[in-house]
Order: C-alpha cells, then sequence, then structure tokens
C-alpha cells in the first residue's frame, strides 16, 4: 500500500468535499475542545443526523465548557433526553467539572483518557481534531475504509486490532485533524455500509477490496446472539390533586440516574403480578442488550402499599418534560389518561 498517496488523495478529496457539521471548525479555523468534546460524546453510539440539533440546543444552552460545568446533572439529564445512553451525559457532566478545574485542556491521548467516559477512541479523535496530534481515531467508518482498502478479510471483532495497526501507519504529522475528519467523512459519504460509490472515491485505485471485488463483503462481522427479552411492570400511581409518582434510578448501570415510572425488577421471565392495579397495555423497548416488555398498570394505591416502592417522590403530569425521564419511560407516560 502506497501510504503517501493514500493520504494525500484522502486529503485533496477532503479539501473540497469535507461536511459542514456545527461543532467542526471552518477552513482556517482553530476547533473548539470544548465543541470537539461535546459532539464526539454525543456520536458515541448516536449518528450525524440526530447529534446535530441536540449539539445546537446544548451549545445555546451553554455556550461555554464553563457555562456547562456550572449546570446541574438533572439539567443535563433533561437536555438529554432522547438521545439514549444516558452514562455519556452524566460522564459528561463530571468530565466538564473536572476540565473546568484544570489550567488547560488536556492534549495528548493518554492525558485526555483519563476524564470520564473518554475511551481510546474519543480520545484520539479529540486529539487530532482540536489539537492536530498525529493519531487516528478507530470507528465504525474507519474500520470500513481500512478494511476495504487493505482487503482485511479477518472478521469483527478481531479485525478492530488489525485496523489499529494499519492506523498506525496512516498517522502523520501532516493536518493529523483533517486526515482524521477525511477518513469519517470518506465512511460516511463514499465508502457507506451498503452500495459504496466506488465510481466517485478517491482511493480507488489503491482499493485492495474493490480490486478484489470484496466492497460490498468487507468488513466481515460477528455474528451476534439474538438478544433476549426481559419482562417486568411499570405502575402509574395518581393522587387526588393529579400528581404521578415518580423515583429516581441508582446512579450505577443502566439509565443510571435517569427518572422512572415505578415498577419491578426486569426478569428473564415474564413477572407474575402481585398487585391490582387496572392494566392499561404494553410497552416494548430495545436496549443495546436486551428487549424489554413492560406491562403497564394503573393504581390510585398510596405507594408505599405498592410491592415497597416507599422512595420517590410526587410529580406534576403537567410538566414531566422538567424530568430526565428516559423513551422508555415516555411510553410507559402515554398510558396517562389525557385528562391527568
Ligand atoms: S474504492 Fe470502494 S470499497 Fe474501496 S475505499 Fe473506495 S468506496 Fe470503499
Amino acid at each position: 500500500m502506497d501510504i503517501a498517496a493514500f493520504r494525500h488523495r484522502l486529503l485533496h478529496w477532503y479539501d473540497s468535499n469535507r461536511r459542514t457539521l456545527p461543532w467542526r471548525a471552518l477552513k482556517g479555523q482553530k476547533p473548539n475542545p470544548y465543541h470537539v468534546l461535546l459532539s464526539e460524546i454525543m456520536l458515541q453510539q448516536t449518528t450525524v443526523a440526530t447529534v446535530i440539533a441536540y449539539f445546537e440546543r446544548f451549545i445555546g444552552q451553554w455556550p461555554t465548557l464553563e457555562a456547562m460545568a456550572k449546570a446541574s446533572l438533572d439539567d443535563v439529564l433533561v437536555a438529554w433526553q432522547g438521545l439514549g445512553y444516558y452514562s455519556r451525559a452524566r460522564n459528561l457532566h463530571k468530565a466538564l467539572g473536572q476540565l473546568a478545574d484544570l489550567p488547560s485542556f488536556p492534549q495528548t491521548p493518554d492525558d485526555l483518557r483519563k476524564l470520564p467516559g473518554v475511551g481510546d477512541y474519543t480520545a484520539k479523535a479529540i486529539a487530532s481534531i482540536a489539537f492536530d496530534q498525529p493519531v487516528v481515531p478507530v470507528d465504525g467508518n474507519v474500520i470500513r475504509v481500512v478494511a476495504r482498502v487493505f482487503g482485511l478479510t479477518q472478521a469483527l471483532p478481531m479485525l478492530k486490532k488489525t485496523v489499529a495497526e494499519k492506523a498506525l501507519l496512516l498517522a502523520a504529522d501532516d493536518r493529523p485533524g483533517d486526515f482524521a475528519q477525511s477518513l469519517m467523512d470518506l465512511g460516511s459519504m463514499i465508502c457507506r455500509p451498503q452500495q459504496p460509490r466506488c465510481d466517485r472515491c478517491p482511493l480507488r485505485s489503491l482499493c485492495k477490496g474493490y480490486e478484489d471485488s470484496l466492497q460490498h463483503t468487507l468488513p466481515i462481522k460477528a455474528v451476534k446472539p439474538p438478544k433476549p427479552t426481559r419482562y417486568g411492570c411499570a405502575f402509574l400511581t395518581m393522587n387526588k390533586q393529579g400528581q404521578i409518582w415518580l423515583r429516581r434510578r441508582p446512579e450505577k448501570g443502566l439509565l443510571g440516574g435517569m427518572i422512572e415510572v415505578p415498577g419491578t425488577a426486569w426478569a428473564e421471565q415474564p413477572t407474575e403480578l402481585v398487585h391490582d392495579g387496572l392494566w392499561r397495555g404494553i410497552v416494548k423497548h430495545t436496549f443495546t442488550h436486551f428487549h424489554l416488555n413492560l406491562s403497564v398498570y394503573e393504581t390510585t394505591k398510596d405507594p408505599e402499599e405498592i410491592l415497597g416502592f416507599p422512595t420517590g417522590f410526587w410529580a406534576d403530569t403537567k410538566a414531566l418534560d422538567q424530568q430526565a425521564l428516559p423513551t422508555v419511560m415516555k411510553k410507559v407516560l402515554a398510558f396517562l389518561r389525557p385528562e391527568t
């Protein structure tokens, strides 16, 4: 592989085809590390198209790192609603608190990795994009492009290690931030998961995958076991003032620190009902590792009487948008009667 030609062609293509994204510095401008960090945390597990609106809203609400560091975790979780993977929001809030106390923004992957929620990929993405450190972050786009260009027929997850080795060969001091983003853009716009646009690709004459007609086959995915289904019950408990009983989930674990409608634990077998509420329906929701079927019941009983849910608070049903509710709980609350 002619690495110099790879880099040169990709950067040349990037100069006239780069995506305009709200967190990206315009040509000739210096990137804002806070914008890069915020966008990279949001982009973990979420598409660019979805992140754009959230990023703009966050920057509108907290224009500087210091402003967001001072925000309450609840405000951040409320703003994060709908993005999912809420541990990202908690870690982001913690990381910004630490950054606000540092004399300067860390610049190397090693220093950036010390921040909560910043793993190897995110550290390298921030280091290269915000500080032009000569590293290549390896995400799904980069795995796909590198696997195809180098014709790597190993299956994931082992493939990732080989791609990381190739990424070391590709890293260089010449425009590291642009190079990292050019790989991301090529993966998103040209070397797409389905229907790669090889006819428009600046790397085509270097591409082993194209030469071997493997562009539709690579990268070879790992065989995933089927997702299990878990079951539980959720209780819409109302008082005479039309308020609903909610509680906060434990800080650690799935949806940590978020607000929920109380319910049973989520078990591998359908939950045997030990409460005589009025059945309202079933909510189906899919998390990364399992599907969830939640039976929703309505009750006017005192919360202390229901399955031992004494810890919680009454919330105004007209102001539920101020609660840090994950999507699955919004689905449960959709069963509230319109008059409540
Ligand atoms: S030639 Fe096709 S498979 Fe190869 S890098 Fe370009 S788009 Fe991807």
